[in-house]
């Protein structure tokens, strides 16, 4: 049956690849907490107008890539495509503007309808955090110190850029723009469709093309830190000072643009030449029109989102460190006795795996699948002598404990 296969684009995230994901979001999350962000959950899908005002008419996501549907009370509703537009909606519909700042945290699935390729899904997962209510470049600074660390203590800060670019505030943006269209009209018939929608719509997407043809003329075309205006200049100016106060390296990257519409000044990105064409493992910016323009009153924000699955094929793999115990009763009434000292153990803490049937050959197979430290033998012949036969998978060696101290015997295993 075809149809029993995952639809195109999404994954099952069988225990192995769920070990990846959890140690991603769960260093993330640790390392976000020492800078004060706390997690919170938005909903999976939210009416398809939060995500059409906010990201913009010509970004990818909105034009091409959103799971919308039409709910049977006729509510137009959208898989969320990412989660900063749900925290903003968030932020106004529970009134949370009078305590700004607030620094958020979210984990979860994400949903876009592209060609799927190797770190690109349809669903996929992030992490993010939103800094909401301040607009001082100091949050920026922190802001991406916290990418960088958690990218850090992942272990995979060596195999990243991070690149910086301004967008400037929104007259900077407009000046840009004109630019744009002076520089780009004369070639508009060398542009893919695409890129002549945007010349049409928002120039500064060309940037951000994947086409050949665009990113050949855009390598030419005019740059952004030319037509930032003084105050623009002096906030980027300022991220810069504070990364390099703090020992963040970063390159300056003119021609990064962000692929949704909501940012102005800072953008950056964490880009790695080890996952192919789907480079960029962490990226963000400074959001200050956002909450505003849905309706909000005006707050300044800033924050990134990684790419959960693009972060797990990066790290080391994760070993589980606590350690597995296999219990291997032979016979009747041993079989009873070792689901009291399974639970025994458990109430210890210990992780505990309890053979159900098969002969001893088979269990001790699972015993090693399962990646036991120890397995715990318990014939008849045992229990009649009340003791357990200790044996340690690795060496093969086995000793003989009484079945009153077993957890004394397991010590050397933890
Ligand atoms: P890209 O240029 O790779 O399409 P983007 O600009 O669309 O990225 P964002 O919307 O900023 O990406 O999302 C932040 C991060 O989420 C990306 O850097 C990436 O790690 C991850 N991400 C985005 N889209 C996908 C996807 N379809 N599958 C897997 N991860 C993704
Ligand atoms: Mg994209």
């Amino acid at each position: 049956m075809a149809h029993l296969k995952p639809v195109r684009g999404t994954h099952d995230l069988l225990p192995e690849d769920m070990r990846q994901h959890r140690a991603v979001i769960d260093t993330a999350r640790k390392i976000v907490r020492l800078y004060g962000f706390e997690e919170i959950a938005t909903p999976i899908f939210e009416s398809t107008e939060v995500f059409h005002r906010t990201l913009g008419d010509t970004s990818d996501v909105v034009t091409k890539e959103m799971y919308s549907f039409e709910d049977r009370n006729g509510d137009f509703l959208t898989l969320r495509p990412e989660n900063t537009a749900g925290v903003a909606r968030c932020f106004i519909s529970e009134g949370l503007a009078q305590k700004v700042p607030l620094k958020y945290f979210y984990a979860g699935p994400m949903f876009r309808r592209e060609r799927p390729q190797k770190g690109r899904l349809r669903q996929f997962h992030q992490i993010g955090i939103e800094l909401l209510g301040v607009a001082s470049p100091a949050a920026d600074v922190d802001v991406i110190a916290a990418g960088h660390r958690a990218l850090r203590s992942l272990g995979i800060i060596d195999k990243t850029v991070l690149e910086l670019n301004s967008l400037g505030d929104r007259e900077s943006r407009n000046a840009y723009r004109d630019a744009l269209i002076d520089y780009f009209t004369p070639h508009k018939n060398s542009l893919s469709d695409d890129g002549r929608a945007r010349l049409q719509r928002n120039p500064l997407r060309i940037l951000d093309s994947k086409d050949k043809a665009d990113r050949e003329l855009a390598a030419e075309a005019p740059v952004l830190s030319d037509y930032l205006n003084e105050g623009s200049r002096n906030f980027f100016r300022n991220v810069q000072d504070g990364l390099m106060r703090i020992g963040i390296d970063f390159k300056i990257n003119t021609r990064l643009v962000r692929g949704l519409d909501y940012y102005g000044q800072t953008t950056f990105e964490f880009v790695t030449d080890a996952l192919g064409a789907q480079g960029t493992v962490l990226a963000g910016g400074r959001y200050d029109g956002l909450i505003e323009l849905m309706g909000g009153a005006p707050t300044p924000g800033v924050g990134w989102a990684a790419g959960v699955e693009r972060l797990a094929m990066l790290i080391d793999k994760y070993k589980e460190d606590c350690p597995v115990f296999a219990i291997i009763p032979m016979g009747q009434k041993a079989a009873d006795r070792a689901h009291m000292l399974a639970e025994e153990l458990r109430d210890d803490g210990l992780v505990v795996d309890l053979a159900y049937a098969g002969n001893v050959s088979r269990r001790m197979k699972r015993a090693n699948r399962i990646g036991a430290s120890a397995a715990l033998i318990l014939g008849d012949e045992e229990l009649a002598r009340n003791v357990v036969q200790i044996r340690d998978m690795k060496t093969g060696n086995q000793s003989e404990t009484s079945l009153d101290a077993v957890i004394v015997g397991l010590n050397q295993f933890r």
